[in-house]
Order: C-alpha cells, then structure tokens, then sequence
C-alpha cells in the first residue's frame, strides 16, 4: 500500500496520506484541520503503554486483548 485515503470529520475531504507517514498527526489538505494518525499494523503495547497510547489517540481504537493460556 503506497498510501491512505483519510477523510476529513471537519469538511468532509478526501487526504492522500502517504503510507511512510504511518503514525504521524496530519492537516488536511482542504481546511487544515488536525487528522488523527493512522496504523497500517496492529500496535503492540503493554501494560505500561496501553493508557498512554489508548488515551492520547483522537480517534476510536479497536483493542485486541491476548494472553498465551
Ligand atoms: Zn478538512
């Protein structure tokens, strides 16, 4: 995948972003407006970092939750 289309919550556009700015904050292009930034592959966070990075994204985060028993 050489990028992402995001669209914008504030006016509605469409952004190429590309897919080397995997976890990097945007603006849109149109309105400027804060886009949130994106994961391609699932992020591997623990116990520690789960609350930091849970509750700093702008966005919904879907959590897989698993355990080796
Ligand atoms: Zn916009």
């Amino acid at each position: 995948m050489d990028s992402y289309q995001v669209t914008c919550r504030s006016c509605g556009a469409s952004n190429r972003i590309p897919a080397d700015k995997e976890g990097v904050a945007g603006k849109c292009g149109s309105c400027k407006a804060d886009l949130p930034p994106l994961y391609s592959q699932p992020q591997a966070v623990n116990a520690e970092t789960f609350d930091r990075f849970v509750a700093s994204y702008p966005g919904p985060v879907l959590v897989e939750f698993w355990a080796p028993w």
